[in-house]
């Protein structure tokens, strides 16, 4: 079993069929994919000496070559380390050095502030930009074949964002990424082959890992011109390429939604938004499900099982005629396929319906361990079980509504309160655009509720009597502030932790 085997599978069947697009540009067919995949591969093998299961970094922005990085890694049968770009120098070298990477693929926007720190004498044997000279030479020995490798065997080795602590890699095998694959076609959508993925996120993450269904159809690749999440851009590649096919954070659905809403441009040249990795909220989604129609499937994972927790499918958000179809869309779907989800109290025990507690998961797609960590391994794995530090509660329907991460959660004189409750509230207001809610330390009640609001011409007492008409007195926040923007980081989820910094200054 290799993940390479889905492009030398596409290549063989469709060599011809545009596989790679740089903006609306076809840039490679899947026949000149897999053929530069498979130079690189044979270079990282016989002139590296690379051996299987040795690690390779990719520090990269999203680009043209990033794919054929990719699959040269796995072709060669060793194991890609994604880091995201936006990592300071000193963080990519704790990631190079914990997972003693031998050879690092690094784009040039980044290179400059990272040659010069790599230690000397390190595991690292070879250092590669795409579009400088040595990486072109990479092409001029002869390809190979896919290394065979085993169900089990390390693929992906990624590292968690790591809020508390040094950041742990997740160790995602090719079974593990090929259960995902089946995941998204049995749970999340099927893809034609004149589909079009476009990589609008970091393909560091899930967008990134999303490739597989695509090479598996031989459909189409965009990397935007931008590198990134630009509405302009987007509307126009969905007019220019059509069938675009994307995952994006839910602030970032807002963000495209409210750009088509004001140019009122056409959507029809979108086919799926896979929203997930952070809250979307009620207001936020009938929104969207109004101006762009059933376009949008939205899936919960976490790098330790990833895109693969739960789904909500596009049916399920279009069926608004049915009873539930409010709490439904508020919820983030089922377990996928391949994996159970419970919702259990400390002891493991599973909660009853309606019950709030920790989820957890089990299935092909949970990791196996933390890359060289036991310590953080047993705490997260228990019996099988991947421990996700998200609280939730499932409906008697098997629906999953999300709370908040466990360590989100305001104990505020005793009582919980989940700060998505109040944000959902807060966001009803028509001048509330984006809201943050966070536990403020206090010595009377533990912790006070806080709301951190982006909008305008806003007041602290309308909001006030928003809260009074719809939640308990006691989860309302005791302070509000009124910012320009909310911290975000580079996949578009708020920082809590930054606004809790921002609260210890004040
Ligand atoms: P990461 O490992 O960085 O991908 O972060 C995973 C975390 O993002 C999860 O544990 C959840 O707390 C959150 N998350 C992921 N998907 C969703 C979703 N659909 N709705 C709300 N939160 C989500």
């Amino acid at each position: 079993m290799n993940l390479a085997q889905l492009l030398v599978r596409a290549a063989r069947s469709y060599p011809e069929r545009p596989a790679v697009l740089w903006g609306a540009d076809v840039l490679r067919n899947y026949r000149q994919l897999a053929d530069r995949s498979a130079r690189v591969a044979s270079y990282l093998k016989h002139v590296l000496g690379l051996k299987p299961g040795d690690r390779v970094a990719l520090y990269m922005a999203n680009h043209a070559d990033y794919l054929e990085i990719l699959y040269a890694t796995w072709w060669a049968g060793l194991v890609v380390v994604p880091v995201n770009a936006k990592l300071h120098a000193k963080e990519v070298l704790f990631i190079l050095e914990d997972a003693q990477a031998s050879a690092l693929f690094v784009t040039a926007d980044l290179a400059a502030g990272l040659k010069s720190l790599l230690p000397t004498g390190s595991s690292m044997r070879g250092v590669f930009t795409p579009g400088e000279l040595g990486y072109a030479e990479m092409q001029n020995v002869g390809p190979i074949h896919t290394v065979y490798r085993a169900p089990e065997d390390l693929a992906w080795l990624f590292y968690t964002s790591g809020t508390t602590g040094r950041p742990k890699g997740v160790m995602q095998s090719h079974r593990n990424l090929y259960a995902m694959t089946s995941c998204y076609f049995s749970d999340v959508d099927s893809v034609e082959v004149d589909d079009a993925w476009v990589y609008a996120a970091p393909m560091s993450h899930g967008a990134g890992l999303y490739n597989f269904p695509f090479v598996a159809r031989a459909a189409r690749h965009v990397v935007p011109v931008s590198g990134g999440f630009d509405p302009a851009e987007l509307v126009a590649l969905s007019q220019q390429v059509g069938n675009l096919c994307l995952f994006a954070a839910p602030t970032m659905v807002k963000r495209l939604v409210e750009y088509i809403q004001a140019v009122r441009a056409p959507v029809e040249g979108f086919k799926t938004i896979v929203y997930g990795g952070g809250p979307m909220y009620v207001e936020d989604i009938q929104n969207a499900l109004q101006t762009m129609g059933p376009r949008f499937v939205q899936i919960y994972g976490q790098g330790e099982s990833p895109m693969t927790i739960t789904a909500l499918s596009r049916w399920h958000l279009a069926e608004q005629n049915h009873p539930q179809w409010t709490t439904r869309i508020a919820s983030v779907g089922h377990a996928q396929s391949l994996v159970d989800v419970r919702v259990v109290n400390e002891a493991g025990d599973t909660l009853p319906d309606d019950s709030t507690g920790e989820i957890v998961v089990r299935g092909e797609t949970v990791m196996s361990a933390y890359w060289r960590n036991p310590e953080a391994t047993s705490k997260t794995l228990r019996d099988g079980w991947l421990w996700t530090g998200d609280m939730g509660a499932m409906d008697a329907h098997g629906f999953l509504t999300l709370k908040d991460r466990s360590k989100d959660v305001i104990i505020s004189g005793g009582s919980n309160i989940y700060p998505r409750e109040v944000e959902e509230v807060l966001m009803r207001h028509p001048a509330v655009q984006e809201v943050s809610v966070i536990g403020q330390p206090d010595a009377q009640w533990g912790e006070v509720v806080v709301a951190f609001v982006v909008g305008h011409g806003l007041d602290a007492s309308a909001l006030d009597a928003l809260c009074l008409d719809h939640i308990a007195r006691f989860k309302r926040p005791k302070a509000y502030h009124f910012v320009e923007s909310l911290p975000k980081n580079n996949y578009g989820k708020v920082l809590k932790s930054d606004l809790r910094e921002q609260l210890s200054k004040k």
